[in-house]
């Protein structure tokens, strides 16, 4: 939903974005037309989405559907653009582009199918890609490559990148910053390194505790609790509450703001109210 958001892709209506900015390259994105705004998806701002079978077209060939966001975009001239896709085929690992381009999409495999997705995110090279769980779907020695190569990508290109994903072995690997995200709502914001030594909401503390140790003994594992609220019904006070070992009467009833543990780790809990 937030990378939605992001990119302006909810239908309004019925959804309303009520009030907050998106400021991307110094434009809030929420003041830009509808004409304006086609120009920075895909081509500022690109997604990769969970899922490639549902987001690849089934009735186009891969190559037709790479060259048809360069021509969008105006990247190239109608006769370079088959030189163009076979390029970013390479660069995402595909080692035969000229049998890719004319495959459709049920003729690869999972791994494949999303090296296409990621060729066809990074076509119009993005400022800001946006991968929304990107490995769900793989298994996990796919996995594994494509991450590698989203990693080696963000840094060859100097891009930077949204990573949305519930496997905290991903956010060690991958990230610089990261937001702790419950209910729609930011709970923990720290760099990565801090946030794993020193997380501070009792959220984030459940989250890594859940994570099974190698030669730890114990029979059950870790778990949190109670259940992920509805967005449709998120308790009052803190959303995390019902599940929070360390909720009180205040938790119940009043919604925490953000308190700054330092310049940059931040957290949304009564329990840094001084
Ligand atoms: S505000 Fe209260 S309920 Fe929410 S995380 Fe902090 S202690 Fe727990």
């Amino acid at each position: 939903m937030t990378a939605l958001s992001l990119m302006r892709l909810i239908p309004s209506p019925p959804a309303i974005i009520e009030k907050g900015e998106i400021i991307f390259e110094e434009r809030d994105l929420l003041k830009l037309t509808e004409k304006e705004m086609r120009q920075v998806r895909g081509g500022k701002i690109s997604m990769i989405f969970q899922d490639p079978m549902t987001s690849l077209n089934p009735v186009f060939t891969c190559g037709y559907q790479i060259k048809e966001i360069l021509l969008q975009h105006r990247i190239c001239a109608p006769k370079d653009a088959d030189k163009l896709i076979s390029k970013t085929l390479l660069e995402v690992g595909i080692t035969d582009p000229n049998r890719i381009v004319s495959n459709y999409p049920h003729q690869l495999s999972g791994g494949m199918r999303q090296r296409v997705m990621i060729a066809m995110a990074l076509a119009c090279s993005p400022r800001l890609l946006i991968a929304d769980e990107p490995t769900t779907a793989l298994d996990v020695t796919v996995q594994a490559r494509i991450l590698d190569l989203l990693h080696h990508l963000q840094e060859n290109k100097s891009m930077s990148m949204v990573l949305i994903t519930h496997n905290l072995g991903i956010v060690g690997d991958i990230a610089h910053d990261v937001l702790v995200m419950y209910a729609g709502e930011v709970m923990e914001k720290a760099p990565t390194g801090v946030l794993f030594k020193e997380p501070a909401h009792p959220y984030t503390q459940s989250l890594l505790e859940t994570i099974p140790q190698i030669g730890n003994k114990k029979k059950r594992l870790t778990v949190i609790p109670g259940e992920v609220p509805t967005l449709r019904n998120i308790p009052g006070g803190c959303p995390f509450h019902p599940r929070c070992k360390f909720a009180t009467s205040r938790c119940k009833n009043e919604h925490p703001g953000i308190y700054s543990l330092s310049d940059n780790h931040q957290v949304r809990c009564f329990l840094y109210d001084k």
